[in-house]
């Protein structure tokens, strides 16, 4: 339980690896905010975590608008008194094409729910932060935060942006006392993927990418994040870690 009193804000909670982290830190002893444009699935996680002895609220937010992000800590503050944690997880895949192809919508939808969510969430999560002594945030990459992948250039450009913004918000206040990461998940198997209609064959084909010869696992990211939010961590911050099967190694 070494989340014993703390309060952890995870978005895009609903599915996938959101889903996995906030189980985790409910498991470690945290009190968990459950945060999701999808209300149905988001309740049914929060139930979950009731189940399994933990404590959890579900705050319906669009990472995209600011108000809805200021709103979710809010939340988070009135209920449980303050905020330790948060995971900035929520991201869509989007349109694919080549550069020369992509709509103006396209991009800038990518780039609102990717990237300038992040900037609004980690915003208000460092204003409550300071108030209550310090936290960690750790914000969801991607290996496209590092290299390109064709027809994927707001998401490439999304997530590398999510690096930079993890790193200047470590450069402006770990000496606060808040620490912030990036991780960078390769390909894992959540419905993202599935929604964005991989089928059998390009599931082979996307394995074949990563030298350990297999997609990942939400539960496999979930525990970085976990170590990261974690005092353990107590001198990484401004980091970039990739939980991806040696997919940036060859
Ligand atoms: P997922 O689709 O299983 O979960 C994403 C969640 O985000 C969903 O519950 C969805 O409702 C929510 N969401 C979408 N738009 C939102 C918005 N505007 N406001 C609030 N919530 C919103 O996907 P996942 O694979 O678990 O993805 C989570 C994060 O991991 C994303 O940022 C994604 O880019 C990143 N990631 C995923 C992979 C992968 O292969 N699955 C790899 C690297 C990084």
């Amino acid at each position: 339980n070494q989340f014993a009193g703390k309060v952890a804000l995870v978005t895009g909670a609903s599915s996938g690896i959101g889903k996995a982290t906030a189980l985790q830190y409910a498991r470690e002893g945290a009190k968990v905010v459950v945060s999701d444009i999808n209300e149905e699935k988001g309740t049914q996680v929060v139930e979950e975590i009731e189940r399994q002895g933990g404590d959890a609220i579900f705050v319906k937010a669009d990472v995209a608008k600011p108000e809805d992000c200021e709103n979710m800590v809010k939340k988070a503050a009135a209920e449980y008194g303050r905020l330790d944690i948060a995971f900035n997880n929520a991201g869509i895949g989007g349109e694919a094409n080549p550069v020369g192809d992509m709509s103006i919508e396209g991009w800038n939808t990518v780039i609102a729910v990717n990237l300038s969510s992040v900037f609004y969430c980690m915003k208000y999560q460092i204003q409550q932060m300071l108030q209550n002594g310090g936290g960690a945030i750790v914000n969801n990459s991607s290996i496209l935060g590092q290299v390109g992948f064709a027809n994927s250039a707001a998401y490439v450009a999304s997530k590398h942006g999510v690096v930079g913004l993890t790193k200047n918000g470590a450069v402006e206040y770990s000496a606060k006392g808040i620490r912030v990461n990036a991780v960078g998940p390769a390909f894992i198997k959540t419905p993202l993927l599935s929604d964005a209609g991989m089928n059998e064959e390009s599931f082979q084909m996307l394995s074949g990418l990563h030298p350990i010869g297999r997609l990942g696992e939400s539960e496999e990211v979930a525990e970085l994040v976990v170590w990261l939010s974690s005092d353990k961590a107590s001198f990484v911050t401004g980091a970039y870690y990739a939980v991806d099967g040696a997919y940036l190694a060859r």
